[in-house]
């Protein structure tokens, strides 16, 4: 499958890393949009939000864990957001399921 996700879960396209497991990887974004911008992915292809289900969706507890693991590690004690853009009206980009980590500056709301 033509996925830089699944290409970037599976080596063959480089990468920053930030944690890594059998399941999941976060490795940082290329554009980072505040001054912690990490990338958290399951390392299994599935497109979206829209496509979880009960059968795949332990690795999506799995991904909070490491959200909350990786913001501890960055002292964002300050608190900080996790987002997952979906479809073409979410603003995804890259069809295979992430969530943004970002911290480090105060976020505004509602979002763009
Ligand atoms: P989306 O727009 O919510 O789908 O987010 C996709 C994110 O992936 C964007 O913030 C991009 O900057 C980021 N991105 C795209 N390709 C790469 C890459 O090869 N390495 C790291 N980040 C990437």
């Amino acid at each position: 499958m033509d996925c830089v996700f699944c290409k970037i879960a599976n080596g063959e396209i480089p990468s920053n890393k930030a944690y890594e497991d059998d399941k999941v990887l976060a490795f940082y974004d290329l554009d980072p949009q505040a001054p912690v911008h990490i990338l958290i992915i399951p390392k299994e292809h599935i497109q979206s939000v829209e496509e979880i289900t009960p059968q795949n969706s332990a690795v999506v507890a799995r991904i909070f864990e490491v959200a909350a693991k990786l913001a501890k590690e960055k002292n964002l004690t300050d608190g900080f957001r996790v987002v997952s853009n979906v479809g073409k009206d979410g603003g995804q980009s890259v069809p295979h399921l992430h969530f943004h980590l970002l911290g480090g500056r105060s976020m505004k709301w509602p979002p763009g």
